[in-house]
């Protein structure tokens, strides 16, 4: 059977997510567009839950352009810090001048694990939702477990990637190659499950 998605736009700004959708849609048949190329704006996040603002997005930008639309939302929740910084993980790194500074993010969420005490594990979420322009929305949540260390290590990757080190690894997500973690991260756990739904015979285009 083939898929039904021919096209599809990803609904994100985030360039490192887009660059990692990308790559995990690679050897599939279908065309790929950037929100950014094609002039969509942000919305404001208003969901609780990272299902909620996975389908806030994908939603807009199905109904934006008349395509199908993935989106991504995710996020890091530490366990001592009752799953902070979680949907708001974007947000710790946002500075007064607008700019996202993960390495101020990661200085806060170590000050606030020292103050609070506890354990050091952590998993990173992932919901990706699929928004047809019929309106249909599915959607599927992926995470990986593992802890946070000190200090950061590594520069690849993006985000909390330089502290957080996936349970049975010893290097964090910024030290593995990319590859690597696009085989264990939680949104390749998303993934895995969009693309059995909707890929189910596919075989990979390379
Ligand atoms: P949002 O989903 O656009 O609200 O932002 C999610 C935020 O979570 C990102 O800006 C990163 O801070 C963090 N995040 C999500 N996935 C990853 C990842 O794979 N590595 C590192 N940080 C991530």
């Amino acid at each position: 059977m083939n898929s039904p998605l021919k096209k599809l736009v990803v609904a994100s700004h985030n360039q490192g997510k887009v660059r990692e959708i990308r790559d995990l849609l690679r050897p599939y048949d279908v065309d790929v567009f950037n929100a950014s190329d094609l002039g969509l704006i942000d919305p404001v996040e208003t969901g609780k839950t990272f299902a909620a603002n996975a389908e806030l997005k994908a939603k807009l930008a199905a109904q934006a352009t008349g395509m199908a639309a993935l989106s991504d939302d995710s996020g890091l929740a530490v366990d001592a810090l009752d799953g902070a910084p979680g949907i708001y993980s974007a947000r710790w790194a946002e500075q007064a001048d607008g700019c996202r500074d993960f390495s101020a993010a990661m200085e806060k969420l170590h000050s606030k694990m020292q103050a609070a005490g506890g354990p050091d594990t952590a998993r990173f979420i992932c919901a990706l939702s699929l928004a047809l322009p019929s309106g249909d929305i599915y959607t599927y949540e992926g995470k990986v477990e593992g802890r946070i260390v000190w200090p950061p290590r590594g520069d690849k990757g993006f985000g909390y990637d330089p502290v957080f080190v996936a349970s049975g690894d010893r290097q964090t997500f910024a030290q593995i190659d990319p590859g690597e973690k696009h085989a264990k991260s939680h949104r390749a756990d998303a993934f895995a499950k969009f693309i059995k739904a909707w890929f189910p015979k596919a075989s990979p285009q390379n």
